[in-house]
């Protein structure tokens, strides 16, 4: 579904499918030459990722295995408080694996850092991150995005798997979600 299939939802497409699909690829070309020769896992978080790591996945010339983590980080509001919850844990022992975790976009990054954490401490011989989007505020947050897709303002969007109350995950562009929705 293209974003301009639901128009009076959505105020502004940010990010084209034909520019996510570009950027994959260019992505995806770097993640092959980092890791040449090393025991790559991808790790997709839920569900926001799914799409990201379909296409991105696909990408890619090695033939890396994936897993995937739910986690809810619980805070006031639409924020998140860096308090997280594992609601799927990984399926893999990923001691001495080199981790890429795939994520659809970073807000306050608090989830990812500590993600990244606890990734680290299950004795993972690496641990970087790839998001397709990330907002200024990820900025402040100490996580170290390796692997950064395109940087987008402070608006609250939606499509490409992201979701507001389950929908328009199916969108294929990302696009901002009109405020008369959310009310
Ligand atoms: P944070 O980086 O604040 O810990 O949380 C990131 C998570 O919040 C993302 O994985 C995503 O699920 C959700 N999120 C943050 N910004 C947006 C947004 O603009 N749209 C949607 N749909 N979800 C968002
Ligand atoms: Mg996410
Ligand atoms: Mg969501």
């Amino acid at each position: 579904m293209r974003a301009a299939d639901v128009s009076t939802d959505l105020t502004e497409v940010l990010v084209t499918e034909e520019q996510i699909q570009a950027k994959l690829g260019e992505i995806a070309a770097r993640v092959d030459a980092d890791y040449a020769g090393k025991d790559l896992l991808l790790v997709g978080v839920l569900k926001g990722a799914v799409m990201v790591m379909a296409d991105f996945s696909r990408a890619l010339q090695v033939t890396a295995p994936m897993d995937w983590m739910a986690v809810s980080s619980y805070g006031a509001g639409t924020k998140s408080s860096g308090v997280v919850q594992i609601r799927k844990d990984l399926d893999t022992d990923i001691m001495g694996k080199h981790v890429l975790i795939v994520e659809d976009i970073i807000d306050s990054g608090l989830t990812l850092s500590w993600l990244v954490e606890n990734f680290t401490a299950r004795g993972a011989a690496s641990v970087e991150v790839f998001a397709l989007l990330r907002k200024p505020e990820a900025a402040k947050v100490e996580v170290h995005c390796k692997y950064v897709g395109f940087d987008i303002p402070t608006e609250f969007v939606v499509g490409y798997g992201l979701d507001y109350a389950e929908r328009y995950r199916n969108l294929r562009d990302v696009a901002v979600l009109a405020p008369h929705v959310y009310s």
